[in-house]
């Protein structure tokens, strides 16, 4: 059974530096030693505090006490529950066990010197993708920043154990909408970017969002230094809204002059996602509308072949359709990648792991995917585009 939150306790990891500081001070000491203590949680990436030499006697005790079975405080310790590695040895995805039982996936991909790590920031997603793994289960619960944080902790712990360093970039794109779980996202950036602890660069962490306009403008107006993915899929109302339900509630008109908006006040590129489906947004036609929308927005389009999922009936675009819609771009001046199915022997698609983790326990079929490897898609730039 899994270990529920003691009531009324708060995670060390939820808190920013300046409120971990808040804390110290709070209970007498120095807030010199919130460096210290900073440190062995981001940069040692200790699992155990207790007994840390380097940090001052009052301050262990304040920890150990705190920690304690009486205490304030608990950490966020994920369990693993599935550590799946990819065929290409590019990819692995882990399923984690937060501590009410509930399942997310972390993935870390990329080569020695550059990975990248693709977390969640709920557990299940309340937009409804019809195509998503996630938005087929529905909505469970949002994530606090401490459950974001963690799984950043996870994965650089596992690059340390393989002897690799090099976690650059980070993607929220694991399950969940990080625009509906803003303050928490939020937080867990400000932890996550800090330099004193982990310290990515805010310019390599990219927030994906199914287009919650006003959240895009409350990115803007708060000058978050985070980049902006915005998940499109189509570029005409009535065909967004079939595939992306919260198009009605933002309907796409709102969703790009928010990106408009965007645009003129950060002056940064924006990344458009498009899931290639057959036969349905997948023609060159689809191309032309798409460029039009965007036309005066400084855009990269990120294209990539559907994963198939259990719920969803759609196929995965030919490579042959990928190419022609990206030369429809490309007339049009818009930079545009098609992204590599990475990992598709580990269900490396949004949710897809959880899904058919949960399948095989009730008995139904796993996820059936009639991609190899070998036939996955290559990742090709286009020549004009700079890179993603
Ligand atoms: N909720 C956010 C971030 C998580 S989804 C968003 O929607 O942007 C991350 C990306 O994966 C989105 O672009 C989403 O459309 C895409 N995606 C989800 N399911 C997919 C599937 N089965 N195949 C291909 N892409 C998928
Ligand atoms: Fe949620 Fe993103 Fe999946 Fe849509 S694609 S259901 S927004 S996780």
């Amino acid at each position: 059974m899994p270990h529920s939150i003691p009531m009324g306790r708060r995670s060390l990891h939820d808190l920013t530096y300046l409120a971990l500081e808040g804390e110290i001070v709070a209970a007498g000491h120095s807030m010199a030693h919130t460096r210290g203590l900073w440190r062995a949680l981001y940069r040692d990436l200790a699992d155990e505090l207790s007994g840390r030499s380097e940090l001052p006697p009052p301050l262990r005790r304040w920890v150990d006490e705190g920690l304690g079975e009486n205490g304030r405080f608990f950490a966020d310790a994920p369990t693993v529950a599935a550590d799946i590695p990819s065929s290409d040895g590019l990819t692995r995805k882990f399923l984690l066990r937060l501590a009410d039982g509930q399942t997310i996936e972390t993935v870390l991909m990329g080569y020695p010197g550059r990975f990248t790590a693709c977390v969640s920031t709920q557990a299940g997603c309340a937009m409804g993708c019809v195509f998503c793994a996630t938005g087929q289960m529905g909505f469970v619960r949002h994530l606090r920043p401490g459950e974001i944080v963690a799984q950043v902790l996870h994965v650089q712990r596992a690059l340390q154990a393989a002897g690799e360093t090099g976690l650059r970039n980070l993607v929220l794109m694991g399950m969940g909408e990080p625009l509906h779980n803003y303050d928490a996202v939020m937080a867990a950036l400000e932890i996550i970017t800090d330099p004193r602890g982990l310290g990515l660069a805010p310019s390599r962490v990219t927030i994906s969002t199914v287009g919650v306009a006003p959240a895009i403008l409350r990115l803007a107006a708060e000058e978050r230094p985070y980049g902006l993915a915005v998940s499109l899929h189509d570029a005409t109302e009535a065909g967004r809204s079939a595939l992306v339900p919260a198009s009605r509630r933002w309907p796409l008109e709102e969703l790009l002059a928010a990106c408009r908006a965007y645009g003129r006040q950060t002056g940064r590129r924006i990344f458009f996602e498009w899931t290639l489906i057959t036969d349905r947004n997948d023609s060159p036609a689809k191309a032309l509308e798409l460029a039009e929308a965007l036309s005066g927005i400084d855009a990269h389009v990120n294209l990539i072949p559907l994963n198939p999922t259990q719920g969803f009936a759609g196929q995965a675009a030919d490579p042959s359709a990928a190419t022609a819609f990206q030369r429809v771009l490309r007339a049009a001046g818009i930079p545009s990648t098609i992204r590599q199915r990475r990992g598709i022997d580990v269900a490396a698609g949004c949710g897809q792991l959880r899904a058919e983790k949960t399948a095989r326990k009730s008995g139904s079929a796993p996820l059936a995917s009639k991609f190899t490897e070998g036939e996955a898609f290559q990742e090709r730039s286009d020549p004009q585009s700079s890179p993603g």
